[in-house]
């Protein structure tokens, strides 16, 4: 084989019922040995590469399995575990495990966001003195494994210069140290693998260099030329491809057409403009080049005729096209055929991991003018895109009658004025954010109901209680603003899907997070529209118990939009503009239900952000528009609040003011309020709510930290604007830690109040 040919870029490996997850939780908790999980992950790596093998596929990735995660993966094979961990005397697997998660005095390593995905990669820490040496042989152990079932794989990897751009400063690291500065080193290393793999008989190995699909300074597409050709001018090496994905490679392109690798995989699904670029790119000609034109992200069914003629266009630029997937299948369930639950039209437009790689194959032979048959294909793109039930000619029309004027509420002074009339608060008022502790019994009867076995009245009646006793503990420990605890939510996205028109769920449609967690997005495929009220009730009875104002909670449309597979017939923002009228719907109901807070969540606003800047105006203007129009045409007296969390807020300052809702409330503890200074300096002049107790972590804070917190954002913002609160909803943690993190909060506000 001297090309590549049909493949994908990598494949789901929490196994088709989660046997990862389960496995890992199971050795986590001490029930299993280390054989036992080992042997979970040995099965399902035979599964995929057997299934990737038997569809037909020319070339099969390997290495793409991981026991947490690919980047954690590459820093323990280039032996870069920080010595916290590498010193406490564990086996090499339970020194990883120690890495990602944390042990009593050896706090985890950071976990972000890969890109613009929902899944969390664990973040090199790195410094001056770190030293890169090839340690681990995970890469050659799995082409051995695979290779003695009778499967030829093509290790994959993290590229070197897409790794050192992820990581960060080790604490030790002295001011201004970049990661990029050890690229060198890193090389050592990459090398010493490429000959291990040659050695072994590898044909082709595959890095991973995403990064590019980000705009890089001339520096990093320096280090991006020196590594290439660094790797590829090593004699005893196998052939190698770099893949560029999320995105078109921009001028990373032209470097990597440069430099002399043998093969470039191509996203061209997720910018297709990206096509004529790679078109006019004279240096591939020399090039095996794979047309990214299968959705790694989504789970449509690719229009054979669009990805044909995306690939065809390649065919006199490169030395020879094949067939890819736009990214990693990490992204996409398993298999589609599962789903019994979904409507059969629907599942006729769908194509997950399994479906996308038989989509692969057969485009592959097409490309190459084999007799295929793609009517079955053809059709269903046919019904998709001409399917009338889709459009809600209702929704439509009132998006259309909308006049700017709807959208905007008055100057936020006389709101302000409106609402302390109707609120009569306290400066620095207290709340939380809008979940509580999901006990066992809240737990439980959420799934009795669900199954069947709680009828509607006894489930009613079960969270009736719950709020009850969420009200009045809230009322003891003197909190300002009351909340009902959210325990009828499964997830603050499904929990609406549910209840949308428009909206999907499926039984096992599960992927990848983080380490053993998995979520399973909701499939949005037609117009959205709200059928009929979604939180009114609860609300209504939970502010019927109380005097204080209760906080209407709802999630955001870019939140919803973010944790969802989206369609890709329209663009994202004609999307969220349906969502937030639903939205829109919701928040008036719930006004008229005497509801006189109301909180409409975006944690995802920082993370559907564009990759290029580029691309950031115009995401920042449907995503801020539809949260105003979700948000608007209501009383002045009705007080909108926002939450955020989960990400560095730098690039989104201005669009969270543009949001205009009256009190946002952000994540900030671990930061020590750095956001409030931010938002301070950029003269934000509405209501703020720094996180001050940080729910990520089961540590109970005390009256003296939280004081100083506040002390610090009274300083930066002025007093009357000042929020209190946590970081995040509190569903994740116990009563036991609950309670008096509360009660030292409510005592910090009452402090730093009298100072005022
Ligand atoms: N209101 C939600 C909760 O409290 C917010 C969750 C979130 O921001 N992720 O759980
Ligand atoms: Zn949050």
């Amino acid at each position: 084989m001297t090309e590549i040919g049909t493949t994908v870029l990598g494949y789901p490996r929490i196994g088709p019922d989660r046997e990862l997850k389960r496995s890992l939780e199971r050795y986590w908790a001490g029930r299993i040995g280390e054989a036992e999980l080992l042997g979970t992950g040995r099965a399902l790596r035979t599964r995929a590469w057997r299934e990737l093998k038997d569809a037909g596929l020319d070339s099969v990735p390997s290495n793409t399995f991981s026991h947490y995660d690919q980047v954690l993966d590459t820093t323990e094979l280039f032996g870069a575990l920080p010595e916290r961990f590498t010193t406490l005397g564990l086996s090499p697997l339970d020194t990883y495990f120690a890495a990602a998660r944390g042990v009593q005095d050896a706090p985890a390593m950071e976990m972000t966001k890969w890109f613009d995905t929902n899944y969390h990669y664990i973040v090199p820490e790195l410094g001056p003195e770190t030293t890169f040496s090839l340690t681990g042989t995970k890469p050659l152990d799995e082409y051995r494994e695979a290779r003695a079932i009778g499967v030829e794989t093509r290790p994959v990897l993290v590229g070197p210069v897409t790794f050192l751009l992820l990581a960060k400063p080790a604490g030790t690291a002295p001011e201004g140290f970049r990661p990029l500065e050890l690229l060198d080193n890193l090389l050592d290393g990459y090398v010493e693998l490429l000959r291990r793999l040659h050695d072994e008989g590898v044909e082709w190995v595959q890095f991973d260099e995403p990064a590019f699909a980000a705009d890089r300074s001339e520096r990093e597409l320096n280090a991006l030329i020196r590594a290439y050709h660094r790797l590829a001018k090593e004699t005893a090496r196998p052939k190698i491809l770099v893949a560029g994905y999320f995105g078109g490679l921009g001028r990373g392109l032209g470097v990597l057409a440069r430099s002399p690798i043998d093969a470039i995989a191509v996203d061209l699904v997720s910018d297709e403009s990206f096509v004529d670029a790679v078109a006019a790119e004279p240096a591939l000609r020399d090039k095996e080049v794979l047309a990214g034109v299968v959705d790694g992200r989504n789970v449509w069914r690719t229009d054979p005729t669009r990805a044909l003629s995306r690939a065809a266009t390649l065919l006199g630029t490169a030395k020879s096209v094949s067939v890819s997937t736009s990214c990693s299948l990490l992204h996409v369930p398993y298999d589609v055929e599962r789903e019994d639950g979904l409507h059969p039209r629907l599942k006729g437009w769908l194509a997950f991991a399994r479906q996308k790689v038989d989509e692969v194959v057969l485009l592959g032979r097409a490309l190459k003018e084999e007799e295929v048959d793609l009517s079955a294909a053809r059709a269903a793109a046919t019904d998709r895109a001409t399917a009338a039930d889709l459009a809600d000619s209702g929704v439509r029309a009132r998006l259309e009658a909308l006049r700017p004027e709807d959208t905007v509420r008055s100057p936020y002074a006389r709101r302000a004025a409106a609402q302390q009339a109707a609120l009569n608060l306290p400066p620095l008022p207290s709340t939380t954010i809008g979940s509580f502790p999901q006990t066992t019994d809240v737990r439980k009867a959420r799934a009795a109901h669900k199954a069947g076995s709680l009828d509607d009245a006894g489930y009613e009646a079960a969270m009736k209680a719950e709020i009850e006793r969420v009200v009045r503990l809230q009322e003891n420990l003197g909190l300002d603003v009351l909340v009902h605890g959210e325990p009828e939510r499964n997830d603050m996205v499904q929990y609406f899907a549910e209840r949308l028109a428009g909206f999907a769920a499926t039984d096992f449609g599960w992927v990848q997070s983080y380490g053993s967690r998995c979520v399973r997005p909701p499939i949005l495929y037609g117009d959205v529209s709200r059928p009929e009220p979604m939180t009114v009730e609860w609300a209504r009875y939970a502010q019927g118990l109380t005097g204080k104002p209760v906080k209407g909670m709802l999630t955001g449309p870019v939140t919803i939009l973010a944790w969802s597979f989206v369609r890709d017939d329209q663009p994202l923002g004609e999307t969220a503009r349906q969502v937030a009228l639903a939205i829109r719907d919701e928040v008036h109901d719930l006004q008229e239900a005497g509801i006189r807070v109301i909180q409409v969540d975006e944690p995802a606003l920082r993370e559907l952000l564009p990759l290029r800047a580029a691309a950031h105006e115009a995401y920042f203007a449907w995503a801020v528009s539809s949260f105003r129009l979700a948000t608007s045409g209501i009383d002045d007296a009705t007080q909108i609040h926002t939450h955020m969390c989960y990400s560095e807020f730098g690039e989104v300052v201005k669009a969270i003011d543009a949001l205009d809702a009256d009190v946002t409330s952000i994540e900030a503890a671990r930061s020590k309020m750095e956001v409030v200074t931010d938002l301070g300096a950029a003269g934000f002049g509405r209501g703020v709510g720094p996180g001050v107790y940080d729910i990520h972590s089961p540590r109970v804070p005390g009256v003296e930290e939280v004081s100083g917190l506040l002390r610090t954002a009274v300083g930066a913002v002025p007093a009357e604007r000042i929020w209190v609160n946590p970081d995040c909803g509190l569903k994740t943690r116990g009563y036991a830690e609950v309670e008096p993190a509360l009660r030292n909060l409510v005592a910090a506000a009452h402090t730093v109040r009298s100072e005022l």
